[in-house]
């Protein structure tokens, strides 16, 4: 009976494997098989799949597996025979190349070990061969080295020693410049090594150095740096598992100046132009070009120095990319002007060289626009969009943070907000505003600085989530700073930095910089554009941007949004010059003191609303009715408390001081000492301080008032606004009057009315009352109807399951996935992702933290029950989502096949989210 039915086929010629199969044959093994199959000038050799390196690893004692080794003797002869030569035979030997390869390309493998199959008798055969007695020492010399570290675990500063001891001997300072005879006795001292360390002689039959060399590539698969690098790129068994062995036959680039071995890219990995991009080394060894021992040339000059070889490589370049349809990154070797390809694969290139490539190699017809679309991870082109640190700078971080929010960004330090608003807006400066953590009332430092540290708090912080809606770069929790705000210092370690001096922040990778690091501007290209454009038409899902401010409106129409599907009006309360009077408002004792206040607002608020709808034009705008808590503008109590004391203690002496000078009218004080005394008592006058003390108390009795033990679950969102009617009508009121005003200046607008936290349809009825109470004020005063729409949030799991009825009120639904996720489970967001989420991420209790990837089978699942429901009474109901979910690939997926309209996510994101819609459509296709 024939073994090899019974055991399977354990190698593979790279004229029979399969090139697609890379689990089996390994990403080099497999593109090996594949170009030997097209035709291309690959050195022959063959391939021991991954699984048998897995049945050798699973074996008890590490054997390998039985018959494997017959096998390759087996493709050893066919190797003979195609080349002639003859393994371990001193006339023309057979000299191959052993390398590891896993369907990933994965550093931490193996190295290569060359030259294999030289021994004493056939070495003499290659000097014989080549005439050349110092190559073939010189190709013995590595050999012994490479497998002596590879294989046996020799350290390689044994060989480095003795290396440098023959060098020193013979007076040469460069390698190139040693004679055959220190090469001989470089090699004869490195069988010395191996074999003091092994305690055995340098094995030299060739079966056996090759047995030894394909075990050692297996073994490496359960070495340390392949076991880490697997966990930190979360490499699982289904996506690369167990290495295969490439044997090559090998060929020489080091015969002489006909001779060369290179690297190169199809097309610029930078810049994506098309154009050969590489380097290569006359005379030389593959792993020259790779150790640096020599500098290698660009390769637009090999046609300068091997003209014949250029238009061949050329040609290489053009049969590979018309063959993969994807730009290729491979390793050539020259032998005696014959060009040799010794592996490719795809090219890893940054954004801009993918989004230039795609678009290019659509027009020269070599990969469909789908192609073009699909070959481009989304998430990727978030790198095109911030200003980033200048890759050429080289600099060492001082302290490593969270990444925030992406972008690079460098100004001075600055330790309060109120000083940051000065230098920064002020007086024109580039500001870093740096805390131990930001609160709202830092808002004003935000908008005037350039980017943000803090040293405490996580990705979900108040800075965080506040600079990512902004656009601005963060670094959040930085704990190896530590931030003294009243000596307006920071430290790291022993390095203080003070206000004033200059610092760069990098937001998408979280480090901390001393100093000015130049930054390039996000290049939104033209190809990018055209990319963008083709992903529009590929998808079937819109694309709109959570934007609060006209500058932001600005950056997301920029950005391609074609609506605006969530503006937070409370962002607009925030504004330093509005606080006051939004204060006022709040802490109104009587709904007149507080329509005042409103009054106040209204004006401010229509302007805002009258900006966004223009520069939005002709696209909707979504206005969500004001949501958070409101003692969320006041300010904290125990400040509050505090200031009281002071204010009092004040008070007293401010009182004592009138006692004093009332005291000295009557003694006869000096008329100097009396002056003074009056001066003292003017300087503060007790009526002020006590209508200070009045203000802060009614402030605090209200912020006593407001407190909530559970505040997002409290009185907020259409809560506060059936509490107080008034605070809806006015933001409602801004909203149509913009609308009709802009339609009176023939300004295109389609307002949308949205109501946060909603869960029942009698809140609806409630706040659409009074929509309509204020439509038809206002479009009598008009004389036209105001057009808008009027909709709901779904963030409470109640109203999902009351879709039906809220969908006779809504005329669109718009998922709050934030809330909604939180509500579904049961989290507090703060709480999950500071305490408990980590753990059940690591331990697989949950696979993925929920805010972050939608949670398709919980929060999903309701998400199409609201939207099945809903339609069953509005057929025509609008859907989107507005969570910050609407902005992630995978999740964006799921909005596509639960037939969402629109997906609407931060400005900066929206590039990503057209092309991941597009994606989601072309997947869903296929
Ligand atoms: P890596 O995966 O680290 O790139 P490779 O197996 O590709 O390792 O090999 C390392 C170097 O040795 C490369 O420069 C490669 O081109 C060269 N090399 C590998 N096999 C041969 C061979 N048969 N003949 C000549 N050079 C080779
Ligand atoms: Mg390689
Ligand atoms: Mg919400």
């Amino acid at each position: 009976m024939d073994v090899k039915a019974i055991v399977g086929k354990r190698v593979y010629a790279f004229e029979e494997g399969d090139g697609k199969n890379k689990k089996l044959l390994g990403g080099k093994g497999a593109n090996l098989c594949e170009m030997t199959q097209i035709g291309l000038n690959v050195p022959p050799g063959f391939v021991i799949t991954t699984d048998a390196c897995l049945d050798y690893l699973d074996s008890p004692l590490r054997r390998l597996p039985q018959g494997l080794m017959e096998e390759v003797r087996g493709h050893m002869r066919a190797l003979e025979e195609k080349t002639g030569k003859g393994f371990g035979k001193p006339e023309h030997p057979l000299l191959v190349s052993v390398r590891s390869g896993s369907a990933l390309s994965m550093p931490g493998m193996m190295d290569t070990i060359l030259n294999l199959g030289l021994n004493s008798a056939t070495l003499q055969g290659e000097i014989a061969e080549t005439g050349d007695p110092r190559f073939a020492y010189d190709a013995y010399r590595r050999f012994i080295q490479l497998f002596g570290k590879v294989a046996l675990g020799v350290p390689e500063k044994l060989f480095d020693r003795a290396f440098e001891e023959v060098k020193h001997k013979a007076g040469v300072v460069e390698d190139v410049a040693l004679a055959a005879t220190d090469l001989q006795e470089i090699s004869e001292r490195f069988l010395r090594v191996v074999e003091e360390h092994t305690g055995r002689p340098f094995p030299d039959d060739p079966f056996e150095q090759l047995e030894i060399a394909i075990k050692a590539v297996f073994n490496s698969w359960t070495g340390k740096r392949a076991v880490d690098y697997r966990a930190y790129h979360h490499i699982t068994p289904e996506m690369a598992n167990g290495t295969a062995v490439n044997v090559v036959t090998m060929v020489f680039g080091n015969r002489g100046n006909d001779s060369a071995t290179g690297v190169a890219f199809t097309r610029n990995p930078a810049t994506g132009e098309n154009k050969l991009f590489g380097e290569y080394l006359v005379n030389a060894q593959g792993e020259d070009v790779v150790a640096g021992i020599r500098t290698p040339k660009p390769i637009d000059r090999l046609g300068s120095e091997m003209p014949g070889m250029a238009p061949q490589l050329e040609a290489l370049r053009q049969r590979l990319e018309t063959h993969y349809q994807e730009v290729q990154d491979f390793e050539f070797t020259i032998e005696r002007d014959i060009l040799y390809c010794l592996q490719t694969r795809n090219g890893k290139m940054n954004a801009t060289a993918m989004v230039r490539s795609s678009v290019e190699m659509e027009r020269e017809g070599l990969i469909s626009r789908e192609q073009a679309l699909l070959r481009i991870q989304p998430d990727m082109l978030e790198q095109m969009l911030f200003p980033r640190l200048d890759p050429l700078v080289r600099a060492e971080p001082i302290a490593q943070g969270l990444p925030a929010s992406p972008g690079a960004a460098c100004g001075i330090a600055i330790f309060d907000a109120d000083r940051a608003e000065q230098l920064g807006r002020d007086m024109g400066q580039k500001v870093i505003l740096v805390r131990e953590e930001t609160k709202p009332e830092d808002i004003h430092g935000f908008f005037a600085a350039q980017g943000i540290l803090t040293s405490r708090g996580g990705k979900t912080s108040h800075a965080a989530v506040v600079a990512r809606g902004m656009g601005k770069p963060c670094v959040a929790g930085a704990e190896g700073i530590s931030v003294n705000v009243a000596r307006r210092e920071a430290y790291v370690g022993e390095v203080a930095i003070r206000e004033g001096d200059l610092i760069t922040i990098d937001g998408t990778t979280g480090k901390v910089y001393r100093g000015q690091i130049a930054t390039v501007e996000p290049d939104f290209t033209p190809e990018l554009n055209t990319l963008l454009g083709w992903a529009d038409e590929a998808a079937r899902l819109c694309v709109m941007a959570n934007a609060d401010t006209p500058a932001d409106a600005r950056r997301a129409v920029k950005f391609g949004a074609v609506g605006i599907g969530l503006c937070r009006t409370e962002r607009m309360f925030n504004d330093p010059a509005r606080l006051p009077i939004v204060i006022e408002m709040i802490v109104a004792e009587s709904p007149e003191e507080r329509q005042a206040a409103l009054d106040r607002l209204l004006p401010m608020q229509r302007a805002d609303f009258k900006e966004l709808f223009e520069v939005m034009s002709p696209n909707p705008v979504t206005i969500r009715l004001l949501d958070p808590p409101i003692h969320e503008f006041l300010p904290d109590e125990h400040q509050l408390e505090r200031e009281l004391r002071e204010l009092h203690r004040l008070g007293e002496t401010t009182r004592g001081i009138a006692v004093l000078s009332g005291t000295l009218s009557l003694i006869h004080a000096p008329a100097a000492q009396r002056a003074e005394i009056e001066s003292m008592r003017r300087l503060v006058d007790p009526v002020l301080v006590e209508d200070a003390i009045a203000k802060k108390e009614t402030m605090l009795r209200k912020v006593r008032a407001l407190h909530e033990t559970n505040p997002m679950l409290g009185h907020r969102g259409v809560r506060l606004g059936i509490s107080f009617p008034e605070i809806y009508r006015m933001q409602i009121r801004a909203i149509l009057e913009a609308a009709a005003d802009c339609a009176q200046k023939g300004i295109e607008v389609h307002p949308q009315i949205k109501v946060p936290q909603v869960c029942t349809a009698q809140e609806l009825k409630k706040v659409k009352s009074y929509v309509d109470e204020v439509e038809e004020e206002i479009s009598a005063r008009y004389g036209h109807p105001v057009s808008f729409k009027f909709g709901t949030m779904i963030e409470v799991v109640r109203a999902c399951m009351r879709a039906e009825s809220l969908a006779q009120e809504a005329e669109f639904f718009s998922f709050g996935t934030n809330d909604l996720t939180q509500a579904t489970f049961s989290f507090s967001r703060e709480d999950a992702e500071n305490k408990f989420l980590p753990l059940y991420n690591q331990s697989g209790i949950l696979q993925d933290n929920p805010f972050e990837v939608l949670d398709v089978k919980g929060v999903g699942k309701l998400m199409q029950i609201a939207i099945e429901w809903g339609r069953k009474s509005r057929p025509d109901l609008h859907v989107g989502i507005c969570g910050e979910h609407g902005g992630h690939p995978s999740s964006i997926r799921f909005c596509h096949e639960a037939n969402l309209d629109y997906v609407s996510c931060s400005a900066a994101r929206v590039p990503v989210a057209r092309l991941a819609a597009a994606h989601a459509a072309l997947l869903a296709r296929t």
